[in-house]
């Protein structure tokens, strides 16, 4: 299993934190231990000072697949959740400086937390998916899947141009204005439309 994440996929979050945005998906990715397990406690990690939050819908892969065509891109994923691309952000920026490759900032061991799976079957429409994030009850990040610069089938069909997709991969596909810090005891929540699918306290 693996985890491909997609940045700068909306133009408010590309331009909050400095970046210019793409014309073609941003790819990175995470280890299968980067995914925090069902019901296990998430801490805060001890080589970062500014832990991020960024919440982002997730697409879970159904068929192996290469070289995908846009078109067929829809048939390689059956169902999206929410979940946090946790940042080590001082780190990030540092390597970033540097021109140094991010997964010290992004791909640790459980920075990646994905809600409960939502089939596509019971979602109307994957180009009007809205979805919203919590900390401590305030609203702190809003987003829709027609926002995204790249669609899930172009994210899709991209990144098989150069990796395997396989049942089971993860990909999350980037997230919207609004990231910000974490710090011990915050409780953090995210939704689907109206429906609570992620619920997290930083220890
Ligand atoms: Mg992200």
């Amino acid at each position: 299993m693996k985890i491909f994440c997609i940045g700068r996929n909306y133009a408010e979050h590309a331009k909050e934190l400095g970046n210019a945005v793409p014309d073609e998906p941003v790819v990175f990715m995470k280890p299968k231990n980067a995914l925090l397990q069902p019901h296990m406690p998430f801490y805060y990690p001890e080589f970062t000072n500014e832990l991020h939050y960024e919440c982002e819908l997730v697409l879970r892969v159904c068929k192996n697949g290469k070289y995908i065509q846009p078109q067929a891109a829809s048939r390689y994923y059956d169902a999206v959740t929410t979940g946090i691309d946790f940042t080590a952000r001082d780190l990030q920026q540092e390597l970033k400086k540097k021109g140094l490759p991010w997964e010290k900032a992004k791909s640790w061991d459980n920075s990646a937390v994905v809600g409960t799976w939502i089939p596509f079957g019971e979602i109307p429409s994957a180009a009007d998916i809205r979805f919203s994030f919590k900390k401590n009850g305030e609203l702190v990040q809003q987003g829709n899947s027609a926002e995204m610069i790249h669609s899930f089938d172009t994210i899709v069909a991209h990144i098989s141009q150069y990796f395997s997709v396989n049942i089971g991969d993860l990909i999350f596909t980037g997230t919207p204005a609004g990231v910000g810090e974490v710090v011990v005891g915050d409780e953090l929540e995210a939704f689907l439309g109206e429906k609570s699918l992620l619920k997290l306290e930083v220890k």
